[in-house]
């Protein structure tokens, strides 16, 4: 067994762990985790430094999850979206792969908290195969985002099979990885998988930090790895109360990427999914943060915030207003708020 294995093994999967480790009450938990699951790698709890802290708020089960809530259990409409089971086809282009059931750690706010980590994920051959089958006769799918749960958790061998797969299809002109694990689990980050990985090119990857503390010597290594492998790395964030809701928070979590060619990609609005309300901010909030980033930092740290819209609709990126007024002088306003006249003329 591999080392990443032997971590993922020794997982927390149960509160009462926490409650010997911190010495907090967590019998109310039980009942969270009986609905929804916990798993915290070994690395991802010492990252924790007090309870109720960033790290602590991500992985930890809240009573707060099993409150009666008027959110959907699929905001997205995932599963109307599905053709086949394990694929999400929103976009004419694209598709999602849930190529994997589990995570390295269960994230409290995760969209899908619905399946991941339960049986009726359903990532099974037979499953697989059929989605394979679906992209091999959709002509129309260009770029294929494989993700889960986690599909870093699937074994080298397995994840290559996918891949050469997805390859051998003449329209599948590109592969996305949506990975937690850089965060939650570096270890898995192996010379091993990166040598097999770069062999998939043109093949992106897409991780998920959401706090500057994710940022360790660790977690640095993982990327470092993964871009030395040729993988262009972006970064996906979900804004989240009491966890990276602050401009300070964000502008050191995106300088912190860019030092470790991590390119800040989306900052997610949090979706309308059942149990994770008490993360949930106002859209001023994210507005407030994109304005704070627009200006002080490089322009390559700059993410879209995005709202993927309740019924599978997609995602609409929101803006600060730049822009007063159009007509024959139009109207701006500066990042700094100064307004500005703008000639706008063809000649
Ligand atoms: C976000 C998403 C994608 C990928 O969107 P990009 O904007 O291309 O990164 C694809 N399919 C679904 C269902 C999505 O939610
Ligand atoms: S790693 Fe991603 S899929 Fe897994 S629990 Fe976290 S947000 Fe959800």
């Amino acid at each position: 067994m591999s080392n990443w294995q032997k971590q993922w093994i020794d997982s927390v999967t149960a509160p009462v762990v926490l409650a010997e480790r911190f010495g907090v009450d967590t019998r109310a938990l039980d009942d969270v985790v009986q609905r929804y699951p916990m798993r915290i790698t070994p690395y991802y709890l010492d990252l924790i430094e007090q309870p109720g802290d960033a790290i602590w708020r991500q992985c930890v089960p809240d009573a707060r999850e099993l409150l009666p809530c008027a959110e959907d259990c699929d905001p997205l409409h995932e599963e109307r979206l599905s053709p086949v089971p394990l694929l999400v086809h929103r976009y004419p282009d694209r598709v999602l792969l849930l190529a994997s059931g589990q995570c390295a750690v269960y994230c409290r706010f995760c969209t899908r908290k619905r399946k991941v980590g339960c049986p009726i994920m359903g990532v099974t051959d037979e499953a697989l195969e059929a989605a394979l089958d679906y992209i091999a006769r959709t002509v129309q799918i260009r770029d294929v985002i494989l993700s889960g749960g986690d599909p870093l958790l699937l074994e080298d061998d397995r994840l290559e099979k996918l891949l050469h797969r997805l390859r051998a299809v003449p329209h599948v002109e590109m592969i996305r990885i949506g990975s937690r694990v850089p965060v939650t689990l570096p270890e898995r980050i192996t010379e091993g998988l990166c040598s097999m990985l770069r062999r998939y090119h043109p093949l992106y990857f897409n991780t998920h930090f959401n706090h500057p503390s994710e940022l360790t010597p660790q977690a640095m290594e993982a990327c470092r790895r993964l871009a030395d492998a040729g993988l262009p790395l972006g970064n996906q964030t979900v804004l989240l109360r009491g966890v990276n809701d602050s401009p300070a928070i964000m502008q050191r979590l995106v300088r912190g990427l860019l030092k470790i060619r991590v390119r800040p990609y989306y900052l997610h609005h949090m979706d309308l999914a059942a149990g994770t309300g008490h993360f949930r901010t106002r859209i001023e909030t994210g507005l407030d943060i994109v304005a704070a980033l627009r200006g002080p930092v490089s322009g390559l740290a700059v993410p879209h915030y995005v709202i993927d819209s309740p019924g599978g609709k997609g995602k609409i990126p929101l803006l600060p207003e730049y822009l007063v007024r159009l007509g024959d002088t139009a109207l701006l306003r500066t990042p700094s708020g100064e307004t500005i006249t703008f000639p706008n003329s063809e000649m």
